[in-house]
């Protein structure tokens, strides 16, 4: 068996208990100071295992925050929904676009692709833009179009700029609307661009 010595007086035991009782009535100051890792070994164990499980809950909270806060904050064009599973908001904004009296077509598919799905595509040539969104927050006009890869803004609809002779006017259920790709895409609008020759009735 192995023997353990006193650090003080060098005498030896046979165990632990033993050398605590001799430390305690010979030594006093020695036993107040030593056993504390012994005694408290499995505290301290303990306390590491319940500091760990917080230190990963906290991070996993802080991982799952960071994922809804992504999902409020990330444009359109960056953000990858997958698929139609797991989506919380689903609205459709309708679009028309008219160049000098034309309707322009809007394809089908805009924003999917074979490995994405952006939170605003289109599905039929139909100027439906789905706001499909695992959490619910605004998407823009604007984001719409970085999505298709079109230019719009208060001076141009695709390459139709305006100029001396045209204008771009925007209609939001029928109301003149000077916010451009700032529009919010809301649930059942209709939102009307027309570039058209001044004094064009349209
Ligand atoms: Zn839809
Ligand atoms: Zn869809």
């Amino acid at each position: 068996m192995d023997e353990i010595k006193c650090p003080k007086c060098e005498k030896t035991f046979t165990t632990e208990d033993a050398l605590e009782m001799h430390k305690k009535s010979k030594h006093p100051e020695e036993a107040k100071k030593s056993p504390f890792f012994h005694t408290h070994k499995k505290k301290i164990k303990t306390w590491g295992i319940v500091l760990i499980v917080l230190l990963a809950l906290g991070a996993g909270i802080f991982g799952l925050s960071k994922t809804a806060v992504d999902c409020n904050t990330i444009p359109a064009p960056e953000m990858n929904i997958g698929s139609h599973s797991g989506v919380s908001q689903h609205i459709h904004t309708q679009l028309e676009i008219y160049i000098n009296g034309n309707k322009e077509f809007i394809p089908p598919s805009v924003g999917l692709g074979q490995n994405f799905m952006r939170p605003l595509h289109t599905h039929e040539a139909d100027g439906i833009i789905h706001n499909e969104s695992p959490c619910a927050r605004d998407f823009t006009l604007g984001e719409f179009f970085s999505v298709w890869g079109k230019t719009f803004n208060k001076n141009c609809i695709f390459d139709h700029c305006v100029d001396e002779n045209h204008t771009l006017k925007i209609l939001v259920n029928g109301k003149e609307n000077s916010e451009y790709e700032d529009i919010l895409l809301k649930d059942s609008d209709k939102i009307q661009i027309y570039y058209e020759e001044k004094n064009a009735t349209s």
